[in-house]
């Protein structure tokens, strides 16, 4: 089965310290994210980027109350220089979290033969989640590495990780080391439930 690897919103407004919509763990991902990037040059695999592009006054920004962010044209709408395109990779220009809503995403994939999605980027319970539920209802089958996304709160991102995987039908590749952490966010979630508990 054909795959491609989908780096989503690894631009400098995401990713860099003081950076209009900073997604702080993006940087921890980045060396992760950098050998599957070389996994998947090395081996043949189309990588295509998925990048917001906002206009300066797009409703994104006044509806869903975001900075503004990933200005098309602008610098902090480039993909960050670790994960730069090759001039032959297909970038994606996107103004809704998902990929497919108003792109070439879909013909792109269909022009590749591409049937498997390797999602990577940010944010784990935004984008990366909406672009799933699309490639799931289309009929792709879908991968999310875990050391290759990342959350703006790790609670949000277990969330979205278990939907992704309970409810979509995604397979979600789990490191030893973020198994760790999930099983600590959720026992301290647990625990605060049950202070919630009125005694009866
Ligand atoms: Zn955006």
């Amino acid at each position: 089965m054909k795959e491609a690897l989908l780096i989503s919103d690894m631009l400098n407004d995401f990713v860099r310290e003081g950076a209009p919509l900073e997604v702080p763990a993006a940087r921890a991902i980045l060396p992760a994210l950098q050998r599957r990037l070389a996994a998947a040059r090395a081996r043949g695999i189309p990588v295509i980027y998925i990048c917001d592009a906002h206009r300066p006054d797009d409703p994104e920004f006044s509806r869903m109350g975001w900075p503004p962010h990933g200005v098309k044209g602008s610098k902090g709408a480039e993909v960050v220089a670790e994960l730069a395109p090759l001039e032959t990779d297909p970038v994606v220009e996107k103004t809704t979290y998902s990929g497919f809503h108003h792109t070439g995403l879909e013909a792109i994939l269909q022009a590749l033969g591409v049937e498997r999605l390797v999602l990577t980027g940010v944010v784990t319970n935004i984008c990366i989640l909406y672009i799933a539920y699309d490639a799931v209802i289309r009929g792709y089958q879908v991968t999310v590495p875990v050391d290759c996304v990342a959350p703006l709160d790790p609670a949000d991102g277990e969330y979205a990780l278990r939907q992704m995987e309970q409810v979509l039908g995604v397979t979600v590749e789990r490191s030893p080391t973020h198994q760790a952490a999930a099983a600590l966010i959720s026992s301290s979630r647990s625990v605060s439930n049950r202070r919630l508990t009125p005694t009866l």
